[in-house]
């Protein structure tokens, strides 16, 4: 790209993620602007429009999509559409010759994954996942910790995500567009947390669904899951993830100290301390230095790091799909 030109992002699917966090958010960044939109919905054409200054040639329906092709000024794709959309919408994004950058869960199965994987290749665009933690200060601290064995190597984790939920009847409630509960929508989250600061992939997963204490709610999807990994190395990870009660907590106890985030996982500012005392780290906006750091590697024509990749979405996504076969059959699964 030409030196000192923002990339130009088109939001696909302006509901609350868009709304509240990426949109605001590219008001701050460096790399990227809010170039486009691509919604179903009119009204909120005609708003963004307005507040952000879009002109009628970059706003797109769902039907209209594929003629971002001729766009010049959209230069990446954003997928902030429900889980079981994101696939069709990466794909057709790749076809359209963007680059694109994926909202987790990538999708609900490995074989949607390795389609959206390969159809970003064979258009020679690269492909990330929205994992805007990768790209904050607290997290890279513990992966640092962790990886580096700053404690020692680490021999036991707790990585949990969880919230209690509202309206019940959003498409996360649905199992055919959720493609599960608060795995697939949180409980990535601590998936990554076991694996970033392990440095290391499981090796097996035993997991647990609890009784749903509020059944007519939870008619589709998982209320809580509890799940324990084993890494190569020896270390072990208890996860929870749940929509009926919260918690956000990644601890590591290595064989000399430990180290903890909470809150770990949501937009901050997060906060930690290991046992030599407080983590301090600069506060920033998740979604604008996730964004940055995506934007200026494809200016600079570089390959994005491995682990915001498709392929590390493809990693999670089989995980997920490992934990819930481990709950279902009460066996350990060997990964
Ligand atoms: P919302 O339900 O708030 O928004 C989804 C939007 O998708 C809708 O507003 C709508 O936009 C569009 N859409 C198109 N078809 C449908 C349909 N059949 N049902 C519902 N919506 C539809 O979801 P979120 O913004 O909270 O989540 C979107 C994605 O972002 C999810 O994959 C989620 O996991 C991820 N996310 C990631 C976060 C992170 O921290 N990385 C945080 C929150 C969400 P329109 O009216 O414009 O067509």
């Amino acid at each position: 790209g030409q030196p000192g030109r923002k990339l130009g992002i088109a939001l696909v699917g302006l509901g609350s993620y868009s709304t509240h966090r990426l949109a605001p958010a590219l008001q701050q960044t460096q790399y990227c602007r809010l170039a486009g939109v691509v919604t179903g919905t009119p009204s909120k054409a005609t708003e963004w429009m307005q507040k952000y200054n879009i002109p009628k040639e970059n706003v797109y329906d769902y039907k209209t999509f594929d003629r971002i092709a001729d766009n010049k000024d959209i230069d990446v794709v954003y997928v902030v559409l429900p889980n079981s959309m994101h696939a069709e919408y990466v794909i057709r994004a790749a076809k359209a010759g963007k680059h694109v950058i994926c909202e987790k869960p990538m999708a609900i199965m490995p074989k949607e994954c390795q389609d959206m994987i390969d159809a970003c290749k064979k258009a020679n665009r690269q492909l990330a996942v929205g994992y805007r933690l990768h790209y904050e200060p607290f997290t890279k601290e513990v992966m640092r910790l962790g990886q580096e064995k700053v404690f020692g190597p680490v021999k036991f984790m707790e990585s949990s995500d969880a919230f209690r939920i509202g309206d019940p009847t959003q498409w996360r409630m649905k199992k055919a567009m959720a493609g599960g509960g608060p795995l697939m929508d949180v409980g990535i989250y601590a998936v990554q947390g076991a694996r970033y600061v392990t440095g290391e992939e499981p090796i097996s997963v035993t997991a647990q669904f609890s009784p749903k204490t509020e059944p007519e709610k939870f008619k589709e999807v998982e209320e809580t899951l509890f799940w324990q990994f084993q890494f190569p190395s020896g270390a072990v990870c208890n996860s929870t993830t749940s929509y009926t009660a919260g918690v956000e907590r990644l601890y590591a106890s290595c064989q000399n100290g430990w180290f903890e985030l909470s809150p770990a996982f949501g937009y901050g500012p997060l906060k930690g301390r290991t046992s030599k005392g407080p983590i301090d780290q600069p506060v920033v906006n998740h979604q604008a230095v996730h964004m940055d750091g995506v934007c200026k590697d494809l200016i600079d024509g570089k390959q994005l790091p491995n682990h915001i990749t498709g392929e590390e979405g493809l990693r999670d996504v089989r995980l997920l799909q490992a934990i819930y076969r481990a709950a279902e059959t009460g066996r350990k699964i060997e990964l």
